[in-house]
Order: C-alpha cells, then structure tokens, then sequence
C-alpha cells in the first residue's frame, strides 16, 4: 500500500495545483489570462490522465486488489484508484479531447445565448454536446439504460430505478404541500420587504465573517473570498477555500450562500487526517457533499433556534434591520416562492426543479425528446409542476450552466442531498437531547462531532451507498425530507 501512496504523490499534486488553478481562475485571475489558463489546465489534465494510466501503477493497483486482510480504508483506496483508471481507459483520449473542447466553445456560447435568451444560438453546441456524452455513455457501457453510464460519473452506483423512485415519491407530495401553502396563503408565501432592500456589502461581508466565526472555522486551514458562482474548493486538507457573492439587495442569499459553503468545506476540514495525499482525502460522492452543504444552510440555518442565535449579529451589522423580530427574520429566511430560477428556489420548490431536469436528461438519453423539443417540453413541465411558464429561455432551459460543460447526470445529487440532510436531522435529534438548545446557545460542537464520527471521518473510503447503509441505516429514502417539510410548513 505504501508503494502506491508513494506512486500516487504526483497524481496527487497534479490535483493540487488543478485545484489551485480552477479557485484562482474564479476569484483573482486577471480576464485577459483565459486563453494562457485553458491550455495549462487541459495540458495538466493530459497529464495526469497519463500518470493515473501509467503501466506501473496500474499494476501496483491490480497486485493490491488480491491482497488479503485489507482494512476498509484500504479497500477504499483501491476501490477509487480502480474506478478512476477504469473510466479512464474505456475513453479514448480523443474523445477526452473533443469534449473539453466543446466544454469551452459550448461555455461561451450558452453565456451569450442566455444573455440574450435565443436557443438557437446554442441549439448546435448543445447537440454536439449530448453526441460526445452518449458516445462517452457507450464507452463507459451501462445496464439497462445510457443515462445510468452518466449518473455513475456522478454518483457511484445511482441509476435510473433509484431516481425514478424517488421523484416517483418525491414530486407529488412536494406539489401538495406547496398547494396547501398556498391556498392557505400561508405566512411563509408573502414576500418580505428585504428581498429588494439594498444592503451595505462591507456590513454584510463583515457579519458572514461574524457567523463563520461563530462556526468556529479555523483561519489557519480555510479562507473566503468572492466569485460570481459561490463554490468550494479543496487543494488538500488543511487549505479550504469557499467563495461567496455580494448582490447588494436581499442579504439572505448572501449569508446562506456563505453558509452553504461553509457546510462543504467542514466535510473536507474534518476527514481524519491519515488521508491526507490518498485518493480517499474529500467527501465520498457529490451527492453527500451536497447534504453536509444543506444540512447547514437549511436545516440548521433556516431553523429558529439558529436564527435566534445570528439575529443580534444581524441586528447589529445590517441596520435596516436592527427592530425586525427573530420570527420576521425566520419568515424572510423561509419563504416560500414558486418561481423560475433554481438557484433561487426555497426549500419546498427547489427539488420540483431538479424533478424537471432529471425527466429531461433522462428522455434526452433514451432518445425520448429531441434538442428542438427541449424548451417547450420545459416550459410545459414548470408549469405543470410549479405552476409558472417561463416567458424566455434564459427562464428556462438556459439558465444553468451545467449542460455546457457537459454535465449531465449531475442534477439529481442537489436532490440526493437534500434528502439525507434530512435523514441526518433525524437521526441527530434521536441522539442529541439538546438539539434545538445547543443550536440556540452556538454550542455547535456536539453536531460538528456527530457528522465526523458519521459521515466526515471516512472521507471517501466508503462509496455513498455503504457509508449511508453503514452510518445512518438508510438510503435515499425520501421520507424523511418529505415529513421535515410538512412539519416546518404546515406544521403537521
Ligand atoms: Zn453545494
């Protein structure tokens, strides 16, 4: 095992200087350096495609695989180590360079399409696109059905028959909450005047650092900064970096963003430091990341005891602010919006969105919906679920970026972790007598401690649906969303 750690250290560092590249492309790079960056980047890519391909290792990895007595965290180094040089064998370097091509060129074109919302103007990109990723499907080869290729990149082990369960589930009881919120017109459903009260960005910038510091995040292994897209990003284990926006009117987006964020980094800032430098270091799958990002914004974020617990740091930093009760503050944290944008959406509509994309990439990979059918069929489908038609595309199926590069697949883990940030609250509640008193006295340690016992610990040495079986006993049961749901908004 040593000898493929050893093997490993510059695959590894390759990662670490990507990584440090990627942060620095988002925050600090001068524009005019796109074209200088793309083509270090993708040489870096070659590269350690290269090393990971590289005849030795392979067989240092294959020898491994026939060790007896491994321990788990062992097994889990094997277990990445193949997945990664399986999927990269099975795609032809050409392929791997036609896709990051069109990665670019489809970028720039979905920029300026949904800025001027005209499909057509990225209808072609799109097509070329979604060519690359079934051939890519048929390389990867799959059961049952192409999509289920894709879903693994993301998702180890995530197919067609989980999803289709869960939305299955998911979707109408979602659309019946939302329908008593609103017939009811429940208090969660008005908007509150600070979605469109302007906001001082020093003030608020200096309370996302007041609340960071409530959550005890360690300056000497994490930092923050500003990008347009918020996102985190991990060179290693001890230095994390998460990025937030500043919009300037309706601050709550800001300091959950922040919050979110914030949640993600804690995952990588509490795996068990022995993985530091293995294939294992960082969270087990996309989709468990997103619960740790979740959980913190929403669950504990959005909850009362939290907000009684930042409302005077609020009070103090944004001054229109400063008579707003803790449950005026609760309800403009909360509301409830069925609306176009998904990055904008609440807690109760936000899974109806990925409902809709998941059906569309699912038709678009069993040649069930042609590109030109897309935006309608979309249209259709918002306005069946939420009840709003987008009037332009870039309402539509041009307002994500994820198709451009080629993402597909990716959606539905923003689903997945919705769902076990609830199953997490569950369980946590059922070992922690002080939940909700903890939370309210900003003694965070007690659930910080819990998710790296359970979850953080591991880093990535247990594939999502063992480390999910093995720490919560459950899998993506949509339940306890469901019922987290009812009980917050109707109190059920
Ligand atoms: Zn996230």
């Amino acid at each position: 095992m040593n000898q493929i750690l050893d093997a490993y250290k510059p695959i590894w560092s390759l990662k670490h200087a990507i990584s440090l590249m990627g942060w620095d492309f988002e925050t600090y790079m001068p524009r005019k350096g796109t074209e200088e960056r793309g083509l270090a980047d993708s040489q870096l890519h070659i590269l350690h495609k290269d090393l990971l391909l590289n005849k030795n290792f392979i067989d240092l990895v294959e020898l491994s695989k026939k060790l007896e007595s491994l321990s788990d965290l062992e097994k889990g180094i094997i277990r990445v180590l193949d997945r990664q040089i399986t999927k990269q064998t099975k795609i032809p370097k050409d392929l791997t360079e036609v896709e990051s091509l069109l990665r670019i060129r489809g970028n720039m074109a979905w920029r300026e399409a949904r800025e001027k919302s005209n499909f057509k103007m990225y209808a072609p990109h799109l097509e070329k696109m979604i060519e690359i990723q079934k051939q890519i499907a048929a390389k990867l080869g799959y059961d049952k059905h192409p999509y289920n290729a894709l879903l693994d990149n993301f998702e180890e082990q995530l197919t067609v028959d989980d999803l289709d369960k869960i939305f299955g589930t998911l979707t109408p009881r979602i659309q019946k909450i939302l329908k008593k919120l609103q017939d009811s017109n429940s208090p969660f459903c008005k908007e509150h005047k600070f979605v469109k009260t302007n906001y001082d960005i020093k003030r608020v910038s200096d309370l996302n650092h007041d609340i960071l510091t409530l959550m005890q995040y360690d300056l000497n292994r994490f930092r923050m900064d500003i990008s347009t897209h918020p996102f985190t990003e991990s060179m290693g284990l001890n230095d994390i970096r998460i990025t937030t926006r500043y919009e300037g009117f309706d601050f709550k987006k800001s300091i959950f963003g922040t919050i979110h964020e914030a949640g993600h980094a804690l995952y990588d800032l509490q795996c068990d430091q022995s993985l530091s430098f293995t294939p294992i270091e960082g969270g087990s799958s996309l989709a468990l990341h997103e619960s740790q990002s979740r959980f913190w914004e929403n669950i504990v974020g959005r909850s009362l005891p939290f907000v009684r617990l930042i409302s005077p740091l609020i009070r103090n930093q944004v001054n229109f602010a400063n008579q707003t009760t803790d449950d005026e503050l609760y309800l403009y944290f909360n509301n409830v919006k069925a609306d176009h944008i998904r990055v904008d959406a609440d807690e109760v509509t936000y899974n109806l969105h990925i409902a809709i994309r998941y059906e569309v990439e699912k038709k678009i990979f069993g040649d069930e919906l042609n590109i030109s059918e897309i935006p309608e069929y979309w249209n259709d489908r918002m306005e069946q679920l939420l009840g709003v038609r987008p009037t332009k595309d870039s309402e539509g199926m041009l307002q994500d970026t994820h198709w451009s590069s080629g993402l597909f697949g990716y959606f539905p883990t923003y689903t997945l972790g919705n769902l076990i940030s609830a199953i997490i609250d569950s369980k946590m509640r059922k070992d922690m007598e002080s939940y909700n008193e903890d939370i309210m006295k900003g003694n965070l340690n007690p659930i910080r401690e819990w998710l790296r016992l359970k979850i953080h610990q591991y880093g990535s040495a247990y594939a999502p649906k063992v480390l999910l079986d093995k720490s919560l006993n459950e899998g993506y049961n949509p339940d306890y969303f469901l019922t987290y749901l009812e009980n917050k908004y109707l109190g059920i």
